[in-house]
């Protein structure tokens, strides 16, 4: 799977995808991270990318063109195909005013052959990307973060590591909390105990060192239901 990321800060990404899971799903092939300057399209000596909002008010909006002429060029069959007619290439707009990110949407976007992510930054993005350019706009919560860097990087490394070849066993993210396979649909993961045994005194669960399976997995599918319904008893009353 390709993700494509535009963005005034290339030297963000750097750091997040050079570690674990999804610099070995790079480095396997399976995963391939284009960073894009968006000053890249631009045509004047300073590269441009903002201006000031219309209306007036604070901060500078991220102008259409340069975002325009970069889908456009990474994906010249845009020009006349309207948002939302590819199923296969997604561009997906991070924006605190978009639809949740969750392990649903990681789903739906690991069956993408490309996936571009739009970074804003400043005061936001010119609304006709969110209306003539993107086909979703996503948050990754209730919060308003400084720009969409973090948020792409959230998304590639959630869709990334439901790839298959990527985990090191393909049934392991089936476990992780909010699948639906697993310890039961949409739950929390089971906790999780390692070496010693007895640390100052608090001792790893009894069941966990006998060896025997099925009392294993029982174990692990009741304190799942505990852990969801002590921390997140909305998931339970989804179900
Ligand atoms: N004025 C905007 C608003 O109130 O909705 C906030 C703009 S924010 C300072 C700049 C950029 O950060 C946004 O264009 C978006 O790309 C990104 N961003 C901010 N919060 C985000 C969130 N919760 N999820 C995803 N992207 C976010």
């Amino acid at each position: 799977m390709i993700f494509h990321v535009l963005t005034i800060f290339p030297e963000f990404f750097e750091g997040p995808f050079a570690y674990g899971v999804v610099k070995r799903a790079q480095d396997a092939g399976i995963v391939e991270i284009r960073i894009h300057n968006l000053r890249d399209w631009t045509h004047d000596r300073h590269k441009t990318v903002d201006d000031r909002p219309f209306g007036g008010g604070e901060g500078m909006v991220l102008k259409p063109e340069p975002l325009f002429a970069a889908v456009e060029s990474i994906w010249p069959e845009r020009v006349s195909q309207p948002p939302g007619s590819s199923s296969q290439r997604r561009t997906v707009l991070l924006s605190a005013q978009g639809r949740m990110f969750g392990q649903e949407m990681a789903d739906r976007f690991k069956e993408c052959e490309e996936l571009l992510l739009i970074c804003g930054r400043y005061e936001g993005v010119d609304e006709r990307v969110a209306e003539h350019l993107a086909d979703e706009e996503v948050s990754i919560g209730n919060y308003v973060l400084s720009g969409g860097e973090l948020g792409a990087a959230v998304i590639i490394d959630a869709v990334a590591r439901l790839l298959p070849g990527v985990l090191g066993n393909d049934t392991s993210a089936a476990f992780d909390s909010f699948q639906a396979g697993g310890h039961g649909e949409g739950l929390l993961d089971c906790p999780h105990w390692t070496r010693p045994a007895d640390f100052r005194g608090w001792k790893a669960p009894e069941t966990l060192l006998n060896g025997n399976h099925e009392e294993i997995r029982q174990f692990r599918r009741r304190t799942a239901l505990e852990k969801t319904a002590r921390l997140r008893p909305d998931l339970l009353a989804e179900r």
